[in-house]
């Protein structure tokens, strides 16, 4: 069959490459997809297009704006089927998730800061004994540089692009070089959603070299950023000598905490859930699970029977809960973590290889993995302490409140946890001594989008919401009259 090859998006046209990278379809290990191995020169081009556009575009009325968003967030919808294909096809991950989150999602990022930018307001004070008011007025900020990951691709490419172009920038966005199909789609439907040229160029290729010219670029003011903590420290260095506004949405090591007084019945499928969907790729996944001893073993027991349960299959098989991992070499890094558990005496209850799945053929190389739970972990251990991003998550016990909350902010990261049991009180005093900018009590991962979302520690600076990506994607200004 016949490669799919992709072109950037520059100034509202499709623009060739002299030179691609290989993407892989993860539940084959087959190359199906070119994606540009664009260079400063491309970056430059759409930093052109972006400032060009840049006084049309700001000037415009929020409610301009909004009504263009809105009908790409129809458009995106109307092809809903095709996106989540490609979604599937270009992550691995499951057709299921792609058509009920990440496509869904990201036309709701689009009717959700279409709504939201028509109702901010600004400040105003008055010093009647100086004769004085004040007001702050915003303004955008300019050119936004937006990047973003391969775990859910477009949702969160466009939980970016669309508060920075509501609030009047201009974009230069680079999806992951693993996962572009998708972006690439919506460009197409930029124009028909009457989005004048320059206003969303989309750049593809490589973080060290794309990402690093948007990110050192003078021209840029401003960079969204959704990624590794390591890439995030490269970023901070490289936007350094020109202040750049950061917004830094990084990695997690979330905990999950289960009192005696839980209800089972609720946390085991969902805390089954909250570790493996999309293959524990999700930034908020549980990776650390702390069960109080007096219900440790029975817990224990019923997750590993309900993790065996969770289907392992194609993408596209719509019965399966979980697909295949991006990459051959994430895969190998996950699994290596299994080995270093092993050989540091933990015992591995269920999961890692595939040998038991009936997979066709044709993805017998595809990078799949089972659901993997390891208990007897030690919260020295690697696997407890640094973030995997796959289907593997530790169970172990604890003893008192005091105990648990210190040994869940006992790592560098803060971004998610949850809390499961039947005490409120409890569930409010807990809450408030995590360390995480999120936390779920009874429940995960059910989001406003009203709120802010972002994590503390190394999991990222900044938060996203829409009131907060609304400031981060303006410039703010205190303006004082003497009357
Ligand atoms: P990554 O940091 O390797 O890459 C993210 C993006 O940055 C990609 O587009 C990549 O090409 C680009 N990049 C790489 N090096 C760069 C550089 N030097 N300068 C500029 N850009 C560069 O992350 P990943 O492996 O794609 O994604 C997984 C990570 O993302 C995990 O740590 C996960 O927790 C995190 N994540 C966080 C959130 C959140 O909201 N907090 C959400 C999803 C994923």
């Amino acid at each position: 069959m016949a490669l799919l090859v992709l072109e950037n998006f520059i100034a509202g046209k499709f623009v060739p490459c002299s030179s691609y990278i290989d993407s892989y379809d993860p539940s084959t290990g087959e190359v199906y997809c070119r994606v540009p191995d664009s260079t400063k020169e491309e970056v430059e081009a759409a930093v052109i297009a972006a400032r060009d556009a840049f006084p049309g575009w700001s000037s415009r009325s929020p409610q301009e704006r909004s009504q263009m968003m809105k009908k790409l967030a129809d458009l995106i919808e109307h092809d809903l089927e095709a996106f989540a294909q490609a979604e599937s096809k270009d992550q691995g991950k499951t057709i299921t998730f792609a058509r009920t989150v990440d496509i869904p999602r990201a036309v709701y990022n689009f009717r959700f800061f279409a709504s939201s930018i028509l109702h901010h307001t600004t400040e105003c004070t008055q010093m009647d004994h100086m004769d004085c008011m004040h007001y702050t007025m915003r303004t955008p900020v300019g050119i936004a540089g937006l990047i973003s990951p391969w775990n859910l691709p477009l949702y969160l490419l466009t939980w970016k692009i669309a508060p920075a172009i509501a609030s009047g920038n201009t974009v230069i966005a680079k999806p992951s070089e693993m996962t572009s199909v998708t972006a690439w789609m919506m460009c197409k439907l930029l124009g028909k959603a009457g989005i004048p040229p320059g206003v969303v160029n989309i750049v593809f290729g490589t973080g060290s070299k794309v990402g690093e010219a948007i990110v050192s670029h003078p021209d840029v003011p401003l960079i969204s950023f959704t990624g590794s903590t390591l890439t995030a420290q490269c970023i901070r260095e490289s936007s350094a000598p020109y202040c750049k506004k950061l917004s830094l949405e990084l990695g997690g090591k979330n905990p999950a905490i289960i009192f005696e007084d839980a209800n089972l019945d609720q946390c085991i499928p969902t805390t089954v859930r909250s570790s493996f969907a999309n293959q524990g790729e999700i930034c908020l996944c549980t990776s650390r699970i702390f069960v109080q001893r007096g219900i440790y073993y029975e817990f224990l027991k019923r997750f590993v029977e309900e993790a065996k349960k969770w289907k392992v299959g194609c993408p596209l098989d719509s019965t399966a809960s979980m697909g295949a991992l991006i990459s051959k070499e994430h895969l190998e890094k996950v699994k290596n973590y299994v080995t270093k558990a092993r050989a540091e005496g933990a015992r591995i209850l269920c999961g890692e290889g595939v040998d038991s799945l009936d997979l066709p053929t044709r993805n017998q190389n595809g990078y799949f993995m089972l659901p993997t739970v390891i208990a007897e972990v030690k919260d020295e251990s690697c696997c407890m302490q640094e973030e995997i991003f796959g289907p593997v998550t530790c169970v172990v016990p604890f003893d008192t409140e005091e105990e648990v909350i210190k040994r869940a902010n006992g790592v560098k990261y803060g971004l998610a946890a949850t809390i499961w049991s039947c005490n409120v009180g409890r569930v409010h005093s807990v809450a408030k001594k995590l360390q995480a900018g999120l936390v779920w009590t009874n429940c995960w991962l059910v989001r406003d989008l009203n709120l802010p979302f972002g994590g503390m520690k190394a999991s990222g600076v900044g938060r996203e919401g829409a009131k907060e990506s609304y400031e981060f994607f303006t410039e703010v200004k205190t303006i004082t009259v003497k009357h």
